[in-house]
């Protein structure tokens, strides 16, 4: 199926899915460190509505080196993996030097795309205090998907799961759910979804000052290419 209504000139030419995993424990404690243990980007090109590449790397938590089994059974990561994995600082660098391989910020405009505020707003905010970098800027701004589907398909926001998402549009989760890499193709297949429907998928939120912020749908956002490089800024 085409899209139906979306004005290519004046689109993304890329939308990368990231949803990341992290440390956990059963009940999910307000206090808890969430440490990222995987960082998944699935590249979505918004003309051939394909997944063009994917990026994942697992990472090695700091304070909590050891992980429960419950985000063991949860996640599907296993201690093994996270132990051969880099920290966090030199996996951040691979995934923006991959952002940069695919030339994305320079020839190619694009928008991050997550399931919720947290991956950015929490997991990432949180991880880049623990490691003492600086807040990278391709993440200073994002599409939430459970934001742009329950506008447009008229859904109450507290019907907006994942697995919810998927099932009111008649598919099935394809995967194991809670891999990062798995939920991000997932979320991009609702994301084609949406394109296909004639949604026009835009950043509607952002962190300023380390706080979340909605960025209006009447700001336009369009224009290639995006005004931002990955990379620390
Ligand atoms: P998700 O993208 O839904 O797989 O969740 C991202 C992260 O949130 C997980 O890797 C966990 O760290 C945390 N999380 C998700 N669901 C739960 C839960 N039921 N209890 C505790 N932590 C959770
Ligand atoms: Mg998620
Ligand atoms: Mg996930």
């Amino acid at each position: 199926m085409q899209k139906q209504s979306i004005n290519a000139e004046n689109y993304y030419d890329y939308i990368c899915v990231i949803d990341f995993e992290a440390t956990c424990e059963e009940g999910n404690q307000l206090e808890f460190t969430h440490e990222i243990i995987e960082f998944p980007i699935v590249l979505l090109n918004t003309q051939t509505l394909e997944i063009e590449d994917t990026f994942q790397q697992y990472v090695k938590p700091e304070i909590n080196p050891q992980l429960s089994d419950f985000c063991i059974n949860l996640t599907g990561i296993s201690q093994e993996l996270v132990d051969q994995a880099d920290e966090f600082p030199k996996v951040l660098r691979s995934a923006i030097d991959w952002m940069k391989q695919k030339e994305l910020g320079s020839r190619y405009s694009y928008a991050i795309l997550t399931d919720g505020s947290w991956d950015m707003s929490k997991f990432l905010n949180i991880q880049c205090r623990v490691n003492r970098l600086r807040y990278p800027t391709f993440a200073k701004k994002w599409i939430n998907i459970r934001k742009s589907y329950g506008n447009f398909y008229k859904i109450p926001r507290n019907q907006t799961k994942l697995s919810t998402m998927l099932e009111k549009l008649g598919m099935d989760y394809d995967g194991r759910p809670h891999s990062g890499l798995d939920d991000s193709k997932n979320i991009a297949r609702i994301a084609i979804r949406m394109l296909q429907d004639g949604c026009e998928l835009r950043v509607n939120e952002k962190l300023h000052d380390g706080q979340l912020m909605t960025v209006p749908s009447s700001v336009p956002i369009g224009g290639a290419p995006v005004p931002q490089m990955p990379g620390f800024r």
